[in-house]
């Protein structure tokens, strides 16, 4: 534990406790840290905040798992350009008396910084009188095939998901696990024209490509792997509906050659599910199309943040 709720003993605290490496050759305590990159290095940098009440309450959430999650999204941002990650810069604004609290967030956040091999590397610590605030930076790398964004899925390509869609908000949304491992192998095993995760939604996630892309896309309904929790949710909603339109799955979304489409479901590099749920298309529509072949437009109904 820290010696008390104050900024420079949190600090030393969270230096004490983080990891080496050795390519960190300036480490939390000084006025920025330093990473030795290789040449030639390409590197990735994301950023997120969490905000107590827009993003989580206490409960459900414990300080924990919002320090798990701070990491999480970013761990998916990264996996999402099929990259490597490296280290971590966490500012966290404290709501006064909130004592322990840091710990506590340290605590979930180290145990998944572990598990994928990135250190804390520096940070902001501050204190208000709002809410529980966490913003995380993450560095990473692209593999030696490049980062994979957006803007590559071509006409013809075949659109495949990993895992699981829907209903992450019973739960799942604070416990998933970040398909950093997936994204690598899936790179590995076939080159992947375009990939995002899927943090607001199918149908908000895939207009991203398609948009970055210019291109459309048809999507099977019937192949949609829909979520048990979705199914589960009894709201009056279809269990599709949940799968489409439902955020924070944080599987991976992506495109590649229809024959790489085929050698990854013969083959499957993963342990977890995979399935095809389309065809990229040249025309600039996005269309649902269902086993009588009754065709609907996609409609965008993810989440956004307005002020
Ligand atoms: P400065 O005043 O130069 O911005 P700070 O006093 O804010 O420096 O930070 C001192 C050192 O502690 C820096 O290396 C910074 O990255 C690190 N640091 C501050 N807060 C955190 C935190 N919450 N987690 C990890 N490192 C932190
Ligand atoms: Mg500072």
């Amino acid at each position: 534990m820290s010696a008390d709720n104050s900024e420079f003993a949190f600090i030393e605290w969270a230096r004490a406790r983080a990891a080496q490496d050795e390519r960190l050759t300036v480490p939390i305590g000084d006025d920025t840290a330093c990473w030795d990159f290789p040449e030639p290095a390409r590197c990735l940098i994301t950023t997120d905040m969490l905000l107590e009440g827009t993003h989580f309450t206490i409960p459900p959430a414990t300080p924990c798992l919002v320090g798990r999650k701070a990491l999480a999204v970013n761990l998916s941002d990264v996996a999402a350009m099929a990259g490597r990650p490296l280290a971590a810069f966490i500012s966290i604004a404290f709501p006064r008396h909130g004592d322990g609290l840091g710990e506590e967030l340290y605590a979930g956040l180290q145990e998944l910084a572990g598990e994928f091999g990135v250190v804390i590397a520096g940070g902001d610590t501050n204190a208000w009188d709002g809410p529980l605030a966490i913003s995380l930076t993450l560095l990473g790398e692209a593999t030696s095939r490049g980062p994979v964004t957006r803007g590559g899925a071509q006409p013809g390509d075949a659109i495949l998901v990993t895992g699981e869609l829907g209903g992450s908000l019973s739960g799942r949304h604070l416990e998933f696990a970040p398909r950093v491992r997936e994204a690598l192998r899936l790179h590995e095993a076939a080159p992947l024209h375009a990939m995002i995760d899927l943090s607001d939604g199918l149908a908000s996630d895939l207009p991203h490509i398609l948009d970055e892309s210019r291109v459309g896309a048809e999507l099977d309904a019937d192949a949609i792997p829909v979520s048990e929790s979705a199914r589960m949710l009894n709201d009056g909603r279809a269990p599709l509906e949940h799968a489409l339109s439902d955020g924070e799955d944080f599987e991976l979304l992506f495109t590649v050659s229809p024959q790489d489409g085929d050698r990854l479901l013969d083959n499957p590099p993963l342990s977890i599910p995979l399935t095809r749920i389309g065809t990229i298309i040249a025309e600039r529509k996005c269309e649902l199309v269902d086993a009588a072949g009754n065709r609907s437009p996609l409609e965008p109904t993810g989440w956004q943040h307005r002020w």
